[in-house]
């Protein structure tokens, strides 16, 4: 099939659809199926002795190192276990910088002497592997002699049975590195950022009297936002399948506007698939919790209770692979790209953010005491410090071709980055500012340890949606990552930065504590200083005002636009000296993950503007040209009926279609252009010279689908991929 049967087939099939039978329908309440397919604590408890027990938590919790033999202990019940699950491979699972999930399986039998097989798994099995893995980026970290990157346990993800109709998987999360113990992935810095994270916020814990503070960790709560079309019309939109978003579409005549979609009643086929994500997700141990419609028509949003970010990020990535796979059982797909129409809104993954501990609960919670509430605010000053000193790095964690669409785009936040505190806390810290100036202002003026902070709500109502970083009550909320990203790369550079604050905030204030000086009035000082010297990041305004930028200018905020203004950020010599002091990156390291940034906004750019050619010569000019056909041999035949045609209808045709020409024509020659071999040259050749000749090609085309018959169009419409589901 071609051209305009294939959209019109679609349209049949996809109101032909049936459901499946009510598969979703089960019968287990959610703490049933619970983690049922986990090797968590409680399954190791039962199966492991008492000693070895012990030494595993001590690993998951403490980061004690693992005893070899304790692994073997631990392979041996793990591999019974999963057997009993009726996996028949184990897999390494890891997180290369694709950004997607790489498991490389293998069997547990293992042939023995005799000819017959055993199903072996040992200790060094489960806590290294060799993926040959020579082909993932690495950003000039590897050379092929020394292709082979290593993987080895996390043993604070844990283990899981992954089930396929053809079989269950044993999955091992692992981190992924060089030979040398370079990152390749997007855990092992996280994991590194979170030890210096926690390290320097114990401190602060210590100066505020918790004399032997348990392990501070970040949590993580990822908000998801998403896009279900019918799988007839993705199969039937090359764009959609190869490059995740449509290269081609007009605004449909109904859009998002009357925000009808925003929290309304939920499909029934959708509600299908919900039920069933979630049941696969409960058993995996992932505690998907609230679900709704999202603003644009078709799109939703699925947010998990926070965990500790580790595990949030290694559970993020298991969702989407299962958000995937499930789609396509209900006839759907579920697309994760940042910006798959064009137009309409798009679709980000909010990192909700908080530190603490089982102890303290969330440090971003004011408390009943003076003495709590001044500790509540030197965290909070601490993010208000590292998101304005390191404001680019934390552009720069979410930067990709892809959600370049989004960001700054007026409906996601601003590519400036800037910190909204809500009413109260803004005016807290606008006292605080105060002090500074007049110390015995005394009325309307904070004395910090002396005075209660009013009570903050844990829920304000004062919502700020055009703000990237948001403060909400008990925890921060980045709200500029992309919908396709891990989150582990903000949440390395979260804790990295914070570590910087918590780090210096530390240091001055037991240094204070040493010269014997008064602390509440040092901590005041301290938030007085913050303020004064980074209060220019707060700004509790509309960021998608048209004054915010050049207001942001006047603060000295920066305001990077795409991918290409913000990876520079990462090889700055502060960012470089930033990282590799906290032992999250080294130097190396940075330089990779800046060269990969590069290759994969070039990739991603390449594949669209080629997809772009294709899908515009093969499919659009050749239905605009039939239409323009049909036109012209109508005005031929009425001539030579004596009846006036209608001439303007073939210039309306023949004009955009001369443009879409003129377009393919541009847009090929830019894609045989001769570009220089580095990495940065490819990416700036996207950028100036690819995009912009696919959007002339989107634009003429765009046109002509306002033009050409209906029933000759070729692309099923953002009308139909939006409203039929
Ligand atoms: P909203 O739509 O109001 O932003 P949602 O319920 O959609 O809220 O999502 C909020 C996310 O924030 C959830 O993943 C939730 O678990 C998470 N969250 C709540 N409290 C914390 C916290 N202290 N630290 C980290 N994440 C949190
Ligand atoms: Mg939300």
């Amino acid at each position: 099939m071609s051209g305009n049967r294939v959209r019109l087939q679609a349209i049949r099939d996809v109101e032909a659809y049936v459901p499946p039978s009510a598969s979703f329908i089960n019968t287990e309440a959610p703490g049933q199926i619970f983690g049922e397919n986990v090797f968590n604590k409680v399954v190791m408890q039962k199966r492991l002795p008492k000693s070895v027990y012990k030494s595993v938590i001590a690993t998951i919790e403490h980061g004690a190192k693992l005893d070899p033999l304790v692994a073997d202990a631990v392979a041996s019940a793990m591999k019974d276990w999963a057997l009993e699950k009726g996996a028949t491979h184990y897999a390494h699972v890891f997180y290369p910088l694709t950004g997607l999930t790489a498991e490389k399986h293998d069997s547990f039998l293992e042939p023995v002497s005799d000819g017959s097989a055993l199903a072996e798994f040992a200790g060094k099995t489960l806590t290294q592997g060799e993926p040959d893995a020579s082909s993932f980026p690495n950003g000039g970290l590897r050379n092929t002699f020394e292709a082979r990157g290593y993987t080895a346990w996390d043993p604070t993800s844990p283990a899981y049975v992954l089930e396929n109709p053809n079989g269950n998987t044993l999955c091992i999360p692992t981190v992924f590195v060089s030979m040398t113990g370079e990152a390749l992935d997007h855990k092992t810095p996280l994991l590194r950022s979170q030890q210096a994270m926690g390290e320097h916020a114990e401190r602060i814990l210590k100066l505020f009297g918790h004399t032997d503070p348990e392990h501070v960790v970040s949590y993580c709560g990822p908000e998801q936002e998403y896009f279900l079309v019918d799988r007839h019309f993705f199969l039937a939109r090359p764009d959609l399948l190869n490059a995740g978003r449509t290269l081609f579409g007009a605004k449909p005549p109904k859009g998002q506007e009357f925000d009808d979609h925003y929290f309304g009643a939920i499909p029934e086929r959708v509600l299908g698939f919900m039920m069933d994500t979630e049941r696969e997700l409960f058993k995996l141990g992932i505690p998907a919790k609230t679900r709704h419609n999202e603003v644009a028509p078709g799109q939703f949003e699925i947010a998990p209770m926070f965990e500790k970010a580790n595990l949030a990020a290694d559970h993020q990535q298991l969702l989407m692979t299962t958000f995937k796979t499930i789609a396509k059982k209900h006839g759907m797909e579920c697309l994760f790209h940042e910006k798959p129409f064009a137009g309409v809104n798009g679709s980000g993954k909010h990192v909700n953010f908080s530190l603490g501990n089982s102890e303290v609960g969330s440090v971003f919670v004011p408390g009943d005491t003076p003495h709590e509430n001044a500790q509540f605010l030197v965290f909070c000053a601490a993010v208000i410090r590292a998101v304005h000193l390191y404001a680019g790095l934390l552009r720069a964690s979410v930067a990709s071709a892809t959600n370049d669409h989004r960001l700054g785009a007026n409906e996601a936040p601003p590519a400036i980055i800037s910190i909204f505190l809500g009413d109260q806390l803004q005016d807290v810290f606008g006292q605080i500012a105060n002090g500074a100036a007049t110390s015995s202002k005394g009325k309307g003026t904070m004395i910090i340890g002396v005075d209660t902070l009013p009570i903050l709500p844990t829920d304000p109502g004062d919502r700020n949606r055009t703000s990237p970083f948001a403060f909400t009550g008990n925890r921060f909320e980045f709200r500029a990552p992309g919908s396709m990203q891990s989150v582990a790369g903000p949440m390395t550079t979260i804790n990295t930065i914070m570590a910087d604050s918590l780090d210096y905030i530390a240091g001055i204030l037991e240094k204070a504590v040493a010269d014997g000086e008064d602390f509440d009035k040092a901590v005041q000082q301290l938030l007085t200083d913050i303020i004064t010297e980074h209060g220019a990041v707060v700004f509790n305004g509309d960021g998608y005002a048209d004054a915010w930028p050049i207001e942001a200018e006047k603060r000295g905020l920066a305001n990077l636009k795409t991918t290409l203004d913000a990876l520079p950020e990462l090889i700055t010599e502060p960012a470089m000296e930033l990282f590799e002091k906290y032992k999250v990156f080294n130097h190396r390291e940075m330089h990779s993950r800046y060269e990969i940034g590069l290759e994969q906004y070039a990739l991603t750019i390449g594949v669209e503007a080629r997809l772009t050619l294709e899908v515009g010569a093969t499919s659009i000019l050749p239905a605009a040209v039939r239409y323009q056909t049909e036109l012209a041999a109508n005005v031929a035949a009425l001539k030579a009926a004596g009846v006036e045609g209608d001439p303007d209808a073939l210039a309306a045709v023949s004009g955009p279609l001369a443009e879409l020409k003129a377009g393919l024509g541009s847009l090929k020659s830019a894609l045989a252009d001769e570009v220089g071999h580095s990495a940065l040259a490819e990416a700036e050749h996207a950028r100036d010279a690819l995009l912009p000749a696919m959007l002339a090609v989107r634009a003429a085309a765009d046109k002509l689908e306002d033009i050409v018959a209906d029933d000759l169009w070729p692309l099923p419409t953002y009308q139909e991929m939006l409203f039929m589901l």
